[in-house]
């Protein structure tokens, strides 16, 4: 059985690289433990967020398929961060988890060139450097020249719940038992991780009425550019909030030593930025509570996700804590909550295209690379099925760099640096975020998407459209002036502006804080008949142009800068400043340009600047 790809897993990452492959043209088979299960969403019923929302609205506009189907199956939708700059606002949605899964299955079934097996992935075959293929626990044997692993925390998975532990991929789904040593028998580096999630509750044994109400946004927003905002009308529901309080952190702490986290159970390392609650309070015992987020699962609110809650403490305490908390104290659990340890590849094994470096064809995307996050997999997932494909055409992989898309950042972190502990995308991460915003993602990354074929017409030509409108909208501003005479003073009170004094532009004036789409359809009537994301791009181009434009000259600078030659034979310990490891690197690869030596894993953006400088000095 032949095939151009095989995608292993039917994940997040899964799901997009198949897509990706399929509509490529390629021949593509996605083998999963469970069809059932594509699109599963293992622990939160959300999509989105702070920097994650950023990564959905760009696979959104390089042609994947989660945001479409956050669309689809989203029961409440907030901007988050709307009091601050567009830089970090963040879209987030919650999901009926079992309509997202059964509208991924639907379009992965109906999709042209793709290839569903519900088999259990077991060894990888290779043959001189090359991945060949792939045989499942059938024994079947399928044959592609590329393979993606998308293995999300299946491989070699175990459950932890108090002492209680079990080999799984996920709670009641089969773990990945031999594929890892056959990814290790291939001379990759594999690690250990942990993650974990919350008990769910039942809804009618929960008291609402003694917890804060957070319901979504009132003109709720669409993920997808490919969504039209106007007929955007969904069905929302509210969340709840409530607090941990001094008996559920002195019960949690009189439990540690049942807490397989810190009795030795587990050596896996869990998210930093999203403990267990018991690492909460171990951490910040100080701490009077913690927010606690009611989550519906589904649109049908039978069962609630208990955000902040994650614990792998045994059954009777989960019940015990959760019965602590106003509004559950006499909550019954449907699930448990419970901690996973598994294997993940070391990213740095990885090119920027998320090839492996030592298995041409070799692929790998999502959990399995060190990360955490529905939106982080489908990210890489995407990339992987996409340079897996351009691949097959001897085309250049498409990467994207730190100024370009937090794709790009996402990436270049987890093969330059790689990862000890799961890593999730943040807006601090990125350093060039006044320009990589989710409401631009489009003018951003359409263009690939368009180019791919992943993009159809009439989406790329809206996306024109609002570039086209943009652009005549800041040339207006900028090229028209106002002088301080009284009819221009008289009009600017008359939209509660202040006076000016002197002679200006009209993007001095639309830059100033509060000013509104109403006052610039006042200022600049041209605008009146754009779309609203476009005057809503006017309005951002015209109050940060100063920055922007400052973090463009940087980019210039740095872009410069990775074309520089390093001289051959360059004696690397000789530049003070340099770490050894750092030194180590370079005179063991030579890199040729300064690019070449950002690729390598360990060299940092201040290496690289120091190693500049050298250059620049003796030359
Ligand atoms: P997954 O969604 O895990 O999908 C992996 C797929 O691969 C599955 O379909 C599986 O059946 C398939 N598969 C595995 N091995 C094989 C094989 N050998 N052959 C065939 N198919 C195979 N993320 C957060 O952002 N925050 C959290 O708090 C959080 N908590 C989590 C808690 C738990 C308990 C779990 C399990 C996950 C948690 N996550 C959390 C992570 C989130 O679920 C993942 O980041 C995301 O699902 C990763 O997507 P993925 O596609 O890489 O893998």
């Amino acid at each position: 059985m032949k095939y151009d790809v095989i995608v292993i897993g039917g994940g997040h990452a899964g799901i997009e690289a198949s897509l990706a492959a399929a509509r490529l043209g390629n021949k593509t088979l996605l083998i999963s433990i469970l069809a059932e299960q594509i699109g599963a969403a293992s622990c939160n019923p959300a999509i989105g967020g702070l920097a994650k929302g950023h990564l959905v609205k760009e696979i959104d506009a390089l042609g994947g398929q989660m945001a479409l189907a956050t669309d689809n199956a989203g029961i409440q939708f907030r901007t988050l961060n709307l009091s601050k700059g567009p830089a970090v606002r963040g879209s987030r949605a919650q999901i009926d988890m079992d309509r997202y899964r059964i509208y991924m299955r639907t379009i992965i079934l109906n999709t042209e060139n793709l290839y569903v097996a519900q088999e259990m992935a077991e060894t990888l075959v290779a043959q001189e450097g090359k991945v060949t293929g792939v045989i499942t626990q059938f024994g079947n044997h399928y044959h592609a020249p590329k393979v993606i692993l998308t293995t999300g925390t299946f491989l070699n998975g175990l459950i932890h719940i108090g002492e209680f532990q079990q080999e799984a991929g996920r709670v009641g789904e089969f773990p990945s038992r031999t594929l890892s040593e056959s990814i290790k028998s291939l001379g990759i580096t594999m690690g250990r991780l942990k993650t974990g999630t919350c008990a769910r509750i039942d809804a009618k044994s929960i008291d609402f009425s003694k917890m804060e109400l957070q319901p979504g946004d009132e003109n709720p927003l669409p993920f997808s550019f490919r969504t039209t905002r106007e007929t955007f009308k969904p069905f929302q529901l509210p969340c709840y909030i409530t607090y941990t309080n001094e008996d559920t952190h002195t019960l949690i702490e009189s439990n540690f030593h049942r807490a397989p986290l810190f009795t030795g159970q587990i050596s896996g390392i869990g998210p930093r930025y999203c403990p267990s609650i018991e690492d909460k309070i171990n951490r910040f015992r100080d701490k009077e509570r913690h927010h606690l987020f009611i989550e519906p699962q589904t649109r049908e609110a039978t069962e609630y996700y208990i955000n902040g809650f994650a614990t792998s403490l045994p059954t009777d305490t989960q019940l015990n804590m959760i019965h602590s908390v106003e509004g559950m104290e006499n909550a019954r659990i449907v699930r448990y909550g419970y901690a996973i340890e598994y294997d993940y590849v070391d990213p740095t094994e990885l090119k920027h295209s998320l090839e492996t470096k030592k298995i041409e064809g070799l692929y790998c995307a999502g959990q399995i690379n060190g990360t955490t996050g529905y939106e982080e997999a489908a990210a890489q997932g995407l990339m992987a099925g996409i340079n897996a494909s351009l691949a097959l055409r001897d085309e250049e992989p498409l990467i994207f760099r730190r100024d370009e898309a937090y794709i790009g950042v996402l990436i270049d972190d987890l093969v330059t640096k790689g990862t000890k502990e799961p890593y999730r995308m943040f807006t601090s991460r990125a350093e060039y975020r006044l320009l990589l915003r989710e409401d631009n993602a489009d003018l951003r990354l359409m263009p690939y998407g368009y180019k791919l074929g992943l993009i159809d017409e009439q989406t790329h030509q809206k996306m024109v459209k609002k570039r086209k409108e943009l652009n005549e909208g800041v040339a207006y501003l900028e090229a028209t002036t106002l002088t301080p005479s009284n009819e221009n003073n008289a009009f600017l009170a008359s939209i509660g502006e202040d006076k000016i004094t002197d002679k200006v532009t009209l993007q001095k004036i639309v830059a100033r804080s509060e000013f509104s789409i109403e006052k610039l359809e006042k200022i600049a009537p041209c605008v009146q008949n754009f779309t609203e994301e476009a005057k809503e791009q006017i309005l951002i181009e015209a109050k940060y142009k100063n920055y922007i434009e400052k973090q463009k000259e940087q980019i210039d600078i740095m872009k410069e800068m990775m074309d520089v030659k390093i001289p051959p034979m360059m004696d690397f310990s000789s530049i003070s400043g340099l770490s050894n490891e750092v030194v180590e690197k370079l005179q063991r690869f030579n890199p040729p340009t300064l690019f070449a030596a950002s690729e390598i894993s360990g060299i940092t953006p201040a290496a690289l600047d120091i190693l500049h400088v050298y250059i620049k000095f003796f030359n």
